[in-house]
């Protein structure tokens, strides 16, 4: 079963003069989650290969390399142990309460808008 797993996060305004403390929710995958990711992704790509059989003219191109990106797609997700959910905490600006999505491969620190009062927000460590 892919857990949550949670790490203390800082939000920061633009000037860098006030700050918040706020949550980064990160779900980690087993190797039972790993494995039928990778197993996913591998049906998809071999799907997507078998539908391209009927296009004329491009499926010369399109199912061997739908066939080949498989497993590469597959090897790929295996590796990916935890992927970053959002972060939630206070505003520094506007003191409400906020959730800002993240990317699964976020890079921190990360600049953003806050969602209630749009002003510039950094997520750092
Ligand atoms: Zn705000």
């Amino acid at each position: 079963m892919a857990q949550t797993k949670i790490e203390p996060v800082v939000f920061n305004n633009s000037s860098g003069d006030k700050s918040t403390d706020a949550q980064l929710h990160i779900t980690v995958f087993d190797s039972k989650d790993t494995t039928m990711r990778a197993l996913k992704r591998l049906g998809l790509f071999w799907l997507l290969a078998l539908a391209s059989l009927p296009i004329i003219g491009a499926h010369w191109v399109l199912v061997p390399g739908f066939f080949i990106a498989g497993p590469i797609a597959a090897v790929l997700a295996y590796k990916v142990k935890e992927v970053f959910d959002k972060s939630s905490g206070v505003c520094p600006e506007c003191r409400e309460s906020i959730e800002v999505k993240m990317e699964a491969k976020e890079v921190l620190p990360k600049w953003t808008y806050c969602p209630k009062c749009n002003q510039p927000l950094q997520i750092s460590r």
